[in-house]
């Protein structure tokens, strides 16, 4: 397989090819126009739907690249390998699929996390007529994480004010108040917005549109940046030994979903989250539709000479949109920095992309094509 194929160069280029490849499989195809977020040159975004096989089918597979913008390369280009190495007769009888490429099209766009309000996608799903959920520890953290100048003499000042509240609370807390989600500082790290973004929208009527008369619905998000080379993490957001979660082990083997291997996966235990997709999604379907799967991260950063480097790196996205913009004389330097975790070039990476996001493919279309049997059978 020549990575090349699958793997684009911008998110216009990916968009081309997912369009004609769909249109190759005879999927029926929509698009949604971002109204107003542009990408470099002031090029329209859209987030685009495919959907592959029988529109009757009992059974979907929804998959879907881009929540968080930069990481969409791997996924996108595991949609288009699906499509030219697989395709519509590859479906299991009565199974259908349904892509959603470019969930945060600006983000897929620039090579960044965010919308373009900054909002991280998977922490939006929360109902805003309700309180957010606190998050104080994350409050004291927040000036620290945020320098107006990325050098070693800020890096320091937040690695002291780290030490100080790990003493405190604990080295976990401190790194699942930074990560889980914050409501309350747009211009912080996972901020999960004020109102559902503009993708959960869109993806709230596909869902309501296309899934209305699917009672079983496989779902894989791709996502990619813990460290390695294209290994995959599966997480599960279904309730621990739900009928879900075991629908889901049944699909990626009976080890896939053990928390152990998971946090080794990872590289640390697994944060805390709210506001995610997932949920939302299940909330959507219930009680007609049953939602199974949730993220599969392509591992993809490679490690870090220490943690001064580690830490760096998770400040340059807002520092691009907050502080120095991105026409700043460091710009192009730290968009390649976040490339390279996000979406590296390296052909061993590509390779294993293609490979393991196949394998999930076929694992997942032959578990929804089993869906209910292992049950009925015990
Ligand atoms: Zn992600």
């Amino acid at each position: 397989m020549n990575t090349n194929t699958y793997f684009s160069a911008t998110y216009d280029e990916a968009r081309e090819r997912f369009l004609a490849s769909a249109h190759r499989q005879q999927a029926v195809i929509a698009h949604h126009q971002h109204p107003t977020a542009r990408g470099p040159q002031g090029l329209p975004l859209f987030l685009d739907t495919a959907w592959v096989g029988p529109r009757d089918a009992h059974a979907v597979l929804v998959t879907a690249s881009g929540t968080h913008g930069a990481e969409g390369f791997a996924g996108s280009a595991a949609q288009l390998a699906w499509l030219s190495e697989r395709g519509q007769a590859s479906l299991p009888p009565g199974v259908a699929l349904l892509m959603i490429h470019a969930v945060n099209p600006y983000g897929f766009a620039w090579g960044l996390r965010g919308t373009h309000d900054n909002v991280d996608l998977n922490r939006n799903w929360l109902d805003f007529s309700e309180a957010c959920p606190e998050n104080t520890l994350y409050e004291q953290i927040h000036p620290y994480l945020c320098p107006a100048e990325i050098k070693p003499s800020t890096v320091n000042r937040l690695m002291e004010e780290g030490a100080r509240l790990i003493a405190k609370y604990g080295r976990w807390a401190l790194e699942d108040a930074i990560s889980r989600g914050q409501y309350t500082h747009p211009d912080g790290f996972h901020y999960g917005g004020a109102h559902p973004d503009w993708s959960r929208t869109v993806l709230q009527e596909v869902f309501q549109k296309e899934l209305r008369h699917a009672p079983r619905i496989g779902f894989i998000d791709w996502h990619t940046g813990p460290v390695g080379n294209g290994e995959l993490i599966y997480l599960c957001f279904s309730s621990p030994q739900s009928r879900q979660w075991q629908e889901a082990q049944r699909w990626w083997g009976p080890d896939a979903l053990d928390p152990a291997k998971v946090d080794r996966l990872w590289g640390s235990k697994r944060p805390s989250r709210v506001g995610i997709m997932f949920w939302g999604l299940e909330k959507l379907v219930a009680p007609a539709g049953d939602l199974v799967g949730g993220i599969i991260e392509f591992r993809s950063a490679q490690p870090k000479a220490n943690s001064i480097d580690a830490l760096k790196i998770s400040m340059l996205e807002r520092w691009l949109r907050f502080e120095g913009g991105f026409d700043a004389p460091e710009a192009a330097h730290y968009f390649a920095l976040l490339q390279n975790e996000y979406a590296p070039s390296r052909e061993s990476w590509r390779a294993a992309v293609l490979q393991n996001g196949l394998t999930a493919y076929d694992q997942t279309l032959a578990g929804l094509a089993r869906w209910g049997l292992a049950s009925a059978a015990d």
